[in-house]
């Protein structure tokens, strides 16, 4: 199908200037950060309201144009990006924060509202919304949802599943389905909204979302520990839990540190190297319980579980040590070529599993510079393979594939999976089955036939 053929197709339902072709607008939108994979959108589509992403979904349907929806494009996994001349459908203008509602603790929004913008409404009413990363200025609350995104506060406040009551939904038949609405109980049969949450845009495209809001956090005490060797780090959290609500537990290398104070103002704030470190944030409201941390932490420095540890001292000192763990990711992103992989065991088989992670890049792979981090109180590990210089970026993506073999071999082992929280996309595709059994991805291939018969919402992605 010609450019000028889909261009009069969506010109009956969007204004020109909604439909987007400029060769910059494609290479803008057609793609997530996922560097493995080139953008090749046919044209860029715009909404601003429901209706139109209906009516768009039913015209692709009828003349079976494949469609990739489209949010902050913060995606990991290019789960976002149209490879293959797909049209890409933003929601970038569905930005309206429809109601903050104090009484049930609700915020109803369009698709293509920021995460950043729910927390701040949430914060405007006395009220707080519970999922917390670094890319939340960017990310939309339809690619939250879609990803079923998590963050560095899932310890404490869950999952974006966690906190969606209700969601309208655009679907490829053109209707709009709504889903539960704002009810807290409604136990009438399926449910239709958790099937959306994690769908990666391959079942219907989310246009509005109705989201439990909370009582905000109280005080909290943030430390930075540094520590011998990984393995302590259930230990700790073991010890925490049994005392304090722990609201962040998080982990980085050496590696990771060294990357940041490289390439920002932040500082190292140990007089000494160490090999690891534990970001740990407890709710402490009172002067009794933070009085009990600091003893807690110094009796892990006497019995030598940890061998440091900075208590922030202002919320800027707080800020900036928080940012010492959540800018790896981004700098690995700015400064290197990484293969990212985002994998999650069960919690107790944290310890073990670090340390074959370990093992295997240092003993089979050590000419390729490996940062591990993430969201070790959740289980969930980021293993970014850095692009030595000399190597051309084809061969180090090709070789990654071997070094997926071998880490997924140890994912497999510990019972875990390949992708805790950036989703399948394109870029797991080929390894969803160490994840799911047969059986499942079946089941997957035929809800997505029951919703998307005509297979235009993201071919290609998931499975
Ligand atoms: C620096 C950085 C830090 C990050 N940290 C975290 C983290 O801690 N935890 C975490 O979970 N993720 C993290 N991410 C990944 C990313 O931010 C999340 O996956 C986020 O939820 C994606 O939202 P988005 O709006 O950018 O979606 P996009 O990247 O635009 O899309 C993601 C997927 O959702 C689909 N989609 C988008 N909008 C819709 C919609 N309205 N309806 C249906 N499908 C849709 C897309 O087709 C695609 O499959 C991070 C990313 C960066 C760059």
């Amino acid at each position: 199908m010609t450019d000028s053929h889909l261009i009069a197709y969506f010109s009956e339902i969007l204004p020109q200037g909604q439909i987007l072709t400029a060769a910059a607008d494609l290479e803008f939108y057609g793609k997530d950060v996922c560097k493995q994979f080139s953008a090749h959108p046919s044209l860029v589509l715009t909404p601003s309201t429901p209706q139109q992403v209906a009516d768009i979904l039913k015209i692709c349907s009828l003349h079976k144009i494949a469609v990739v929806p489209s949010g902050g494009r913060t995606g990991y996994s290019a789960g976002a990006t149209a490879t293959q001349g797909e049209v890409i459908l933003s929601l970038t203008k569905m930005t309206r924060v429809l109601e903050v509602n104090a009484i049930d603790q609700t915020i109803t929004v369009e698709a293509g509202v920021t995460t950043e913008t729910v927390r701040q409404k949430a914060a405007e009413h006395g009220l707080y919304y519970g999922v917390d990363f670094t890319s939340k200025g960017s990310s939309h609350i339809g690619g939250n949802i879609a990803t079923n995104a998590g963050g560095i506060r899932v310890i404490r406040y869950g999952n974006t599943r966690d906190w969606v009551l209700g969601l309208v939904v655009a679907l490829p038949n053109g209707e709009l389905l709504r889903c539960n609405g704002k009810l807290f109980k409604n136990q009438t049969g399926y449910d239709f909204k958790s099937l959306f949450i994690g769908s990666e845009g391959t079942l219907g495209v989310i246009v509005e979302a109705t989201l439990k809001l909370c009582r905000p956090p109280r005080e909290s005490r943030l430390c930075l520990c540094g520590a011998k060797d990984p393995s302590v780090a259930l230990e700790v959290l073991t010890s925490l839990r049994k005392q304090f609500t722990v609201n962040v537990f998080e982990y980085f290398e050496r590696s990771g540190l060294e990357l940041v104070t490289a390439h920002s103002s932040l500082v190292d704030p140990f007089k000494e190297a160490h090999p690891c470190y534990l970001l740990i944030e407890i709710e402490a409201p009172h002067a009794e319980e933070r009085q009990r941390f600091e003893e807690l932490l110094s009796s892990f420095l006497e019995t030598g579980v940890i061998s440091d540890a900075v208590l922030s001292e202002s919320s800027k000192h707080s800020q900036d040590l928080m940012s010492l763990r959540e800018l790896i990711g981004e700098m690995a992103n700015k400064h290197h070529v990484p293969h990212k992989n985002d994998i999650s065991v069960p919690v107790p088989e944290i310890p073990a599993f670090l340390h074959d992670l370990r093992e295997l890049f240092t003993k089979k792979y050590p000419q390729y510079p490996s940062i591990i981090f993430g969201h070790v109180g959740d289980g969930n590990l980021h293993v970014n393979v850095l692009k030595p210089e000399s190597m051309e970026a084809g061969a180090f993506f090709k070789q990654c594939e071997t070094i997926d073999q071998d880490l997924f071999t140890i994912v497999a082992a510990a019972q875990g999976s390949i992708s805790a929280e950036h989703g399948v996309g394109l870029l797991k595709k080929p390894l969803l089955h160490l994840s799911r059994t047969p059986e499942e991805i079946d089941l997957m291939r035929a809800v997505k036939q029951v919703f998307d018969p005509a297979g235009i919402l993201n071919p290609g992605k998931i499975f």
